[in-house]
């Protein structure tokens, strides 16, 4: 048998009770250097029947963003918490193949940026220590919008610009250090182990051991009271659902055909600029959304920008820095544009494509498997121009955190109706700004149109007023819901705002050129 890949395995749990001896069923078989039994244990079991969940582990299938959040609030209730993943994890922030995305701009809104402290405290410090900025969301981050800047002023939130490798690598730093945390990388869980309505662990298959001595040495079976599938948008649990006999989750798709342009810059680590994030939103005018962002210095100690230009529907900018020049330049997107124009550039642009938003509805199911939970982009992938997803993400994990307090009796139920309340806001406000973009395909109701052109209305209004702004931005951010735009303090300033004619929008245009 060949020996299960695990280089990134770390047991730091001082109870020695609680420690399991490193096999994944728990036996006393003698551990290997690495803290794992040295050769893989073959599912010898003879399948899922066999197979009793283990009381005091919980696994997750997936260590990112939503797998780390995830692994964070089990760790309060079990013993021991797993985590899979196919990758190899660097030791510190670093890109892998699982994550393709990782590499483009991710914006932590504010309430994501708020959880993960809660979760994980000293996280905004750390990032700091980085060289990550941060700063104040109303005053130090610039939102524009039918080529007008929304106006600033300090909101009293604070945010922070960090690469997505930075934060998933501080989410991963903190969790290596937690009591009765393991990672098991190289490993690909290919299936929950299902037996009479419950999954009592997982079945894994170690990568490397698959290419050398065959499929059959390589598989494990893991007992587990609780397993997370925190395996991203391409989750397999729709088609296990499926095998083991339970309906299919209604998923809701919103065709969005979307591609991001993102190229990297050198940025002037002593000079602190204006506006560490500055966001294009996309609207039925303007459908061009663009993101730069203040990013912590590489390896080499560049500081960096990150800059993403986006286009829908096939009107996608070429990977290239002349294209996205001319894009900025077309766009109004001046800071982009002049970095385009001279800045150094690190590595190449690169191109992402999103074909659609969706969202699996797990809370609708009359019948789950017990011992089965999901959490992250398995649930719900949204739009990426938004930048929603670590935000809903972790509040999905403070969602399974009451809902493990209320014990593990119809866990499944609480937990997917308590999710599903967090995903709702970013869902709504996902697919209510795509349905304003003509290119994208949807029915639009009465309702979307309406609020589609109040919401022009607020965003037209909050380039000269402050509280419009601070509205604004408090529901971008996750912190207010949407409906608070529609309290009659915002709703008499927005009314009382001239709307916006043709001949403004045309002077807009020339004055940001
Ligand atoms: C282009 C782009 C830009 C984005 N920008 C933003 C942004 O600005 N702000 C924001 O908040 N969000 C953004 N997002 C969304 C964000 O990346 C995700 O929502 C967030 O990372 C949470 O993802 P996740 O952890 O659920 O899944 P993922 O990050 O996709 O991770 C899934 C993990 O599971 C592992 N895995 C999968 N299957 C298995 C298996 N069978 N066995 C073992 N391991 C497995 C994978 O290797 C991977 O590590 C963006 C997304 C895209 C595509």
């Amino acid at each position: 048998m060949s020996p299960i890949r695990a280089e990134d395995i770390h047991t730091r749990d001082p109870r020695p009770a609680q420690r399991t001896a490193g096999g994944p069923d728990g036996s006393d078989t003698p551990e290997g250097p690495d803290g794992l039994r040295a050769a893989a244990v073959r599912d010898e079991a003879g399948g899922p029947g066999a197979c009793h969940g283990s009381p005091d582990r919980a696994i997750v299938i997936g260590a990112s963003i939503a797998g780390l959040l995830a692994a964070r609030v089990l760790s309060e209730r079990f013993a021991e918490v797993v985590l899979f993943e196919r990758d190899d994890l660097p030791a510190e922030a670093g890109a892998r193949k699982g994550t393709p995305q990782a590499l483009h701009p991710h914006g932590l809104l504010a309430r994501g940026r708020e959880v993960m402290e809660q979760l994980f405290p000293g996280f905004t410090e750390a990032l700091l220590q980085r060289g990550a900025l941060t700063g104040d969301i109303g005053a130090d981050s610039c939102i524009c919008a039918d080529r007008r800047r929304l106006a600033s002023r300090p909101a009293g939130i604070r945010g922070v610009t960090a690469s997505r490798l930075a934060i998933e690598g501080e989410l991963r730093r903190r969790m290596r250090q937690r009591p009765g945390v393991r990672f098991v990388t190289g490993v690909d869980v290919v299936a929950p182990v299902h037996d009479a309505g419950r999954v009592t662990g997982v079945r894994t298959r170690s990568l490397a051991a698959a290419q050398g001595s065959g499929a059959d040495a390589a598989l494990q079976v893991w007992p587990a009271a609780l397993v997370v599938d925190c395996s991203g948008r391409g989750s397999r649990l729709p088609a296990w659902l499926r095998e083991w006999g339970y309906d299919a989750a209604p998923e809701e798709r919103v065709r969005v055909d979307i591609a991001y342009t993102s190229a990297y810059f050198e940025r002037d680590a002593l000079e602190r600029p204006a506006s560490a994030a500055v966001i294009g939103v996309a609207t039925a005018d303007h459908p061009q959304p663009s993101i730069l962002l203040a990013q912590e210095p590489d390896g080499e100690g560049r500081a960096r920008w990150v800059a993403g230009l986006g286009g829908y529907g096939g009107d996608h900018v070429g990977a290239s820095r002349e294209a996205m020049l001319q894009r900025a330049l077309a766009t109004g997107q001046s800071e982009i544009a002049a970095l385009c124009a001279g800045a150094p550039m690190i590595g190449e642009p690169m191109r992402y494509a999103f074909p659609h938003s969706q969202w699996r509805h797990y809370e609708r199911l009359a019948r789950f498997p017990e011992g089965l939970l999901a959490l992250g982009d398995s649930i719900a992938s949204f739009n990426p121009v938004y930048g929603q997803g670590m935000s809903a993400a972790a509040g999905q994990a403070l969602a399974l955190q009451q809902a493990l307090a209320g014990g593990t009796a119809g866990l499944a139920r609480r937990y997917f109706r308590a999710a599903a309340r967090v995903v709702a806001t970013p869902w709504q406000l996902a697919v209510g700004g795509d349905l304003a973009i003509p290119q994208v395909q949807g029915e639009r109701t009465r309702a979307t149109r309406f609020v589609n052109g109040y919401l022009k209305r607020v965003r037209a209004a909050a380039e000269h007023d402050a509280v419009v702004s601070a509205a604004f931005r408090r529901v971008v951010h996750l912190l207010s819901a949407p409906p608070s735009l529609f309290a009659p303090g915002v709703v008499w300033r927005v009314l009382r705002h001239r709307p916006p004619r043709a001949a403004d929008e045309r002077k807009a245009l020339v004055a940001a050129q």
